[in-house]
């Protein structure tokens, strides 16, 4: 056995000019038309409609959908860049666009030919916004555990149940809903659930509180109360009692996502500490001359790129179809999100009084990367993939 790499393929990031030509068009409009607005969002907790008027025209909301259900096509390298250049202007509009894509992604990987027609195209050209509904009271770690319900009942089913911590359920048109359609079999616990496209205004379906969280303020999520909604069975993305599966491999893709999130956030951080030791003076020199400065500063840029180049190795594999993707992904979004977290700790630290100060705008990535750290698959869940992963991986054992 040779272990942990089999082949020189395992260690390709596939990263290319157009990819750089891309992020530079992503940054320039960011910095244009998101940077400025960062404390407007801050304060009302919205993301305002010209924002997202704007991403509409760029096409950002298509980024990584097919070009036949309308969106710009690219995969995930060039989605993991934009999350990254978007976050790391306003990290909570990087949650609108990963949450269409919390949506998208089982639709397209699952759902028939007609779902993908009738949702994924409005959703691509960013006319309609989607969102996920999987989590509930009973615990988010644990989807074989739902309890929400889906009753059949001639051609359609009626879902009852109450969902939370919702992203973008208070603005979405369409939820993807995970419900269990039929009790867990002997050993199988995930058998039984099933994924549906619900529409927001159908009877039955009613936004509740929102959550009042940390950060990703514009974007902070939402109760969803699911009060016997009439479904069409055409409206299930996959296979009856096979949605865990759905739910699942959606993370796998979208957990990527996250770990860019996290980077663009680690990014932005780390900036605003750079450019401030080089400005702040103190004692009569430049905080960049202070020695314990100079390895906060070295320690968050190493930080900085390993979880980039994390991200970039886990969206390459995914876009060679590899499986092991989804160890990569693990191993990305747990160590760019807690490298965000400390890199923002850091550069609240360099800023002193400033940091802890709304105004600079610097203690809001800290909340944010917090944030990070708990959806998709909190950091202890990926922690458990991970060593399930590698001891299937490298033994053949299922632990
Ligand atoms: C801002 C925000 C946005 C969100 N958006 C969405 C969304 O759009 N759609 C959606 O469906 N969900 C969403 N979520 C929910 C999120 O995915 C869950 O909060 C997360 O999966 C954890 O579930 P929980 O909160 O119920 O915690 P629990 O599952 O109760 O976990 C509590 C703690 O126990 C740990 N734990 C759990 N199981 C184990 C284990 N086996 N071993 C070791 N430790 C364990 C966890 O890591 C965590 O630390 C969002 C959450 C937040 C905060």
């Amino acid at each position: 056995m040779v272990f942990p790499f089999k082949s020189v393929e395992d260690f390709k990031i596939n990263i290319t000019e157009e990819h750089e030509l891309f992020r530079k068009a992503v940054r320039e409009f960011v910095e244009k038309e998101v940077m400025p607005r960062w404390k407007e969002i801050e304060e009302s907790n919205r993301i305002p409609q010209e924002v997202f008027q704007a991403m509409r025209e760029q096409g950002l909301f298509g980024i990584g959908i097919p070009e036949q259900y309308g969106g710009q096509g690219g995969g995930q390298l060039t989605t993991a860049i934009a999350m990254e250049e978007i976050a790391r202007a306003v990290p909570s509009l990087a949650v609108a666009v990963g949450v269409n894509h919390l949506f998208a992604i089982p639709v397209l990987l699952f759902g028939s030919e007609d779902l993908k027609k009738r949702y994924i195209i409005p959703i691509a050209r960013g006319e309609r916004r989607g969102a996920h509904a999987n989590t509930e009271p009973s615990g988010g770690s644990d989807v074989a555990g739902i309890q929400t319900r889906a009753i059949k009942e001639n051609d359609h089913y009626v879902i009852t149940g109450r969902k939370v911590f919702i992203s973008a359920a208070g603005e979405a048109d369409y939820l993807l809903v995970s419900a269990r359609t039929s009790p867990p079999q002997e050993g199988k616990r995930w058998w039984g659930i099933t994924t549906f496209v619900v529409e927001r205004d159908w009877p039955g379906v009613n936004i509740g509180q929102q959550f009042r969280v940390i950060g990703m303020r514009g974007e902070q999520p939402y109760e969803v109360v699911l009060d016997n909604v009439k479904v069409p069975a055409e409206n299930m993305v996959g296979k009856e009692n096979e949605g865990f599966k759905v739910v699942v491999t959606t993370y796998d893709y979208t957990r990527i996502g996250i770990a860019a999130q996290a980077t663009g956030i680690a990014q932005a951080a780390f900036e605003k500490a750079l450019n401030y030791a080089l400005q702040r003076e103190l004692f009569g020199q430049r905080m960049i001359t202070f020695e314990i400065i100079i390895e906060k500063l070295s320690d968050m840029y190493m930080r900085l790129e390993a979880s980039r180049l994390l991200t970039y190795w886990a969206a390459s594999l995914a876009d060679q179809g590899r499986p092991d993707f989804i160890t990569a992904a693990s191993l990305a979004k747990t160590f760019a999100t807690e490298s965000a977290e400390w890199i923002a700790r850091q550069a609240v630290q360099i800023h002193g009084g400033y940091g802890v100060d709304f105004e600079t705008g610097v203690e809001r990535y800290l909340r944010d990367a917090i944030i990070t750290t708990i959806y998709e698959g909190t950091n202890e869940i990926q922690r458990l993939t991970i060593v399930r992963e590698l001891l299937r991986q490298a033994f053949g054992e299922k632990v």
